[in-house]
């Protein structure tokens, strides 16, 4: 049994701010990931790309943002259960959470902190026969390194920001030795800078811009070699690569959590905006897997929800002391 202060399930950016946050009021924090690796949809997803609204950072890699997250909780000496999920929480008889995973591993703590973000992560997949067989085998859903695709032909699908942003870096960068976009309609998702900047390269001959147009088949021997693409006037043909890459988003399931007697809303946690706590006494959600009335499903928003949160678990935790406010540039860092 992992006895704990705080057990934060989920160690994406706003958990792993929040082992930080509870650190200074010398609160101790596990966190429990599914995933083999700390950082949450930074890493899983888009670890290559920058991000321009991290306060102070003008621009930061999501991967770096997760490394300094790390650097931050490390005086705190948080513990990590990786690699398996969540999937019960109890009360015991000291009126103490246990919260148990796939694997059996129990962990015991008076607070729960849920910072599940997506869930489960599950991309939609497009419905062709024998997709599965090629995962990995140069079918990805996610772009997780870009070099990976050094000199490579690419065949990327979808209609939104993640198709568009990804067809861009990949020929832009001239990085792949050759980009095709394949969407079903002539008109993209996108925001209206990307669309522009896709129609730019496909004009110079560098994104083969496919519209109107959707991948049907796929073919190879032992990995990817060809994608069959069905135009709505042309009909079918056969295009060589080494990458097909379905990019339609990721399905939002909450998995276990779903079934843990909290308040649900379209996928998300119900929180009291006054700390960010549950329907259930002790039990606290914060990032993107909660939702409240002007919710937005940023980083900067789940430190504000994370660092109020455990101003309330410390409350709850030590009824008799009073937490006074203290400037880390006047007390510093003290790790435990
Ligand atoms: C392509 C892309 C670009 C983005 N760009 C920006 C941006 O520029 N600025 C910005 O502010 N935000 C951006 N976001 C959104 C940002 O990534 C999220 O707001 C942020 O990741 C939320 O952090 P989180 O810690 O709440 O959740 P997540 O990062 O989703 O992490 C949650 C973690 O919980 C784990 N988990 C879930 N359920 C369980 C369970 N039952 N047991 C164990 N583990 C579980 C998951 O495996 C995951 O690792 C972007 C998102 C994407 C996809």
């Amino acid at each position: 049994m992992i006895k704990t202060d705080i057990i934060i399930i989920g160690a994406g950016p706003v958990g792993l701010f929040t082992v930080f946050e509870a650190g200074l009021l010398k609160l101790r924090c596990h966190l429990i990931d599914s995933l083999p690796q700390a950082g949450g949809q930074c890493s899983e997803i888009y670890p290559k790309k920058p991000i321009y609204d991290i306060p102070g950072f003008p621009s930061i890699l999501a991967g770096e943002l997760i490394d300094n997250l790390m650097d931050q909780a490390a005086p705190f000496k948080p513990g990590f259960t990786l690699g398996e999920a969540a999937v019960s929480i109890d009360k015991n008889d000291e009126d103490q959470f246990v919260v148990t995973t796939s694997k059996g591993t129990q962990h015991e703590a008076p607070i729960v902190m849920i910072a599940g973000g997506l869930g489960v992560f599950e991309p939609r997949k497009p419905p062709i026969d024998g997709l599965e067989n090629f995962e990995d085998k140069g079918v990805e859903y996610i772009i997780k390194d870009p070099e990976f695709y050094q000199g490579k032909r690419c065949v990327i699908s979808g209609g939104g920001d993640s198709a568009l942003d990804w067809a861009i870096f990949l020929a832009d960068k001239k990085i792949a030795k050759e980009v095709s976009l394949v969407h079903r309609r002539s008109s993209f998702r996108g925001h209206l800078d990307s669309v522009q900047k896709v129609m730019d390269l496909a004009d110079e001959g560098r994104i083969n811009l496919i519209t109107e147009a959707e991948v049907i088949g796929i073919g190879g021997n032992g990995k990817v070699e060809n994608v069959v693409i069905k135009h709505d006037t042309q009909g079918e043909f056969v295009k060589e690569t080494d990458h097909f890459i379905p990019l339609f988003g990721l399905k939002p399931s909450l998995g276990p959590i779903a079934n843990w007697g909290l308040e649900i809303d379209k996928n998300a946690i119900v929180v009291d905006t006054l700390d960010y706590s549950t329907n259930i006494p002790g039990i606290y959600a914060i990032g993107d897997v909660n939702t409240y009335t002007n919710k937005l499903k940023l980083i900067l928003c789940g430190f504000h929800e994370g660092t109020l949160a455990v101003q309330s678990a410390f409350a709850r935790i030590h009824p008799d002391k009073k937490n006074v406010l203290k400037y880390t540039t006047v007390n510093g860092v003290t790790g435990f």
